[in-house]
């Protein structure tokens, strides 16, 4: 055998851009346009920087028991890791062990497909509908080795009713359903309740989006306790430390500051409702959208051009040269004042 056929090949996530340049309107990865909580700052001035010589608790407990506590679980029932990336491909190594294939929509978040590669697990996706919905009859009593559901999915900000995540789950009961929330704190209904229901489901959220903390990399996975302890088992076969200091006190003071989280959650949500009428009256076609984001694209101009157009404006939205959805932009929805510009730009593109 060659050294290269020893080695593992994958093609990898392709995040989207962080630019260099500040004088920007950055509205392509759904980064969060209002700073974190001054309780966060205040929390990080006041560490205690000498600590750093020691490792970081391998359990974040205090981090676990702030969530568990915002959340109304027990803390064995919640599990943190470095960024909703970093728990959802925990959670893909642990719960999807299988020759049955994971099922996961054709139109989703797209890593999935990265993760079940690197780790070798089988997959199928199912098509979305072609106004983006999900259609519930391909998960439901279905012969998956496990599902995996964005809700509201990514990047189309389609929401599935709880009813239908709660069908899909029930009739799953011999293997794992995740439900990633990374986008649910913008006027989607969370899952949580069905774990105390429910021995199958896991859900994934993130403090990137809705906790405008994307640079601390904080997430996490709630379920039962029997699958909280299979993957910190398996977490513990990878990396103990995973979660750093500064992130465990950050996360703490963010989720102790729940005012703050309404505030700017509740001003993304206003904005996005305006951007809807906005991009409608320029001609834009969009789902309807309860994320952070639309994906919309345009009666007349192709995505790629629209596209490019923005970032010579240094406007950048997100655009994925992919089947049926080349023509659409994922537009993060920033600040009023952000959003006014790019519909100044999308005018002179457009119109
Ligand atoms: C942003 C995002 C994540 C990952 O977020 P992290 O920054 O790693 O916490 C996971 N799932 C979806 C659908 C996302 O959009």
């Amino acid at each position: 055998m060659k050294l290269e056929d020893r080695i593992r090949k994958v093609v990898p996530y392709v995040p989207g851009e962080q630019p260099k340049e500040t004088n920007i309107i950055k509205l392509n990865t759904n980064e969060c346009p209002y700073p974190p909580s001054k309780s966060v700052e205040e929390a990080l001035n006041s560490m205690d920087k000498d600590r750093f010589r020691l490792y970081p608790d391998p359990a974040a407990a205090d981090l676990v028991k702030a969530l568990a506590d915002h959340y109304g679980l027990s803390k064995d029932q919640v599990f943190v890791g470095v960024g909703s990336d970093d728990v959802l491909s925990m959670c893909f190594l642990t719960y999807f062990h299988s020759k049955d294939p994971v099922y996961f929509p054709d139109i989703t978040y797209s890593f999935y497909d990265v993760w079940c590669d690197v780790y070798e697990i089988p997959y199928e996706t199912k098509e979305l509908s072609n106004d983006f919905t999900i259609n519930p009859d391909d998960y439901i009593d279905s012969k998956a080795g496990g599902i995996v559901i964005a809700n509201p999915n990514a990047p189309t900000g389609v929401l599935m009713p709880l009813d239908t995540i709660e069908e899909i789950v029930r009739t799953n009961p011999d293997k794992v359903v995740i439900v990633d929330e990374a986008y649910v704190d913008f006027g989607g209904i969370s899952a949580i309740p069905l774990i105390e229901k429910y021995n199958n489901i896991v859900i994934c959220q993130t403090f990137s989006k809705s906790w405008a903390m994307a640079g601390m990399r904080i997430g996490c996975a709630l379920a039962c306790p029997e699958l909280i302890k299979a993957i910190n088992d398996v977490k513990y076969s990878v990396n103990s430390y995973t979660m750093n200091m500064p992130s465990i006190v950050a996360g703490v003071a963010a989720v102790g500051d729940e005012a703050y989280f309404k505030e700017i959650t509740g001003k993304i949500i206003k904005t996005r409702e305006e951007a809807k009428k906005r991009l409608g009256e320029l001609g834009f076609e969009f789902a309807d959208s309860k994320a952070n984001f639309i994906f919309a694209k345009h009666n007349t101009v192709s995505g790629d051009k629209i596209f490019n157009e923005l970032k010579q404006r240094k406007i950048f939205v997100r655009h994925w040269n992919k089947p049926r959805i080349a023509d659409y932009l994922r537009i993060t929805i920033g600040t009023d004042e952000q959003m006014g510009k790019l519909y100044e730009a999308l005018e002179e593109i457009v119109m």
